[in-house]
């Protein structure tokens, strides 16, 4: 299992949106005005969203 959390006190939400275009597995998504988690089981662990955000805002991991 991943766990993905966002911080959203930190997260800048849809006006930033790094971990949303760099997500392969698209499994972050812009809900409204914040990032939002779908299909979180098709994560495949390559922390790219934890290297682009901008706030360290993202942290996944292995559940
Ligand atoms: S670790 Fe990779 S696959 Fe998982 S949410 Fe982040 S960018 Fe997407």
């Amino acid at each position: 299992m991943v766990k993905i959390i966002i911080d959203h006190d930190k997260c800048d939400g849809a006006e930033c949106g790094e971990c949303v275009d760099v997500c392969p597995m698209e499994v972050l998504i812009i809900d409204g005005d914040k990032i939002a988690i779908q299909n979180k089981e098709e994560c495949s662990l390559c922390e790219v969203c934890m290297d682009v955000c901008p706030q360290e805002a993202v942290d996944v991991k292995e559940d």
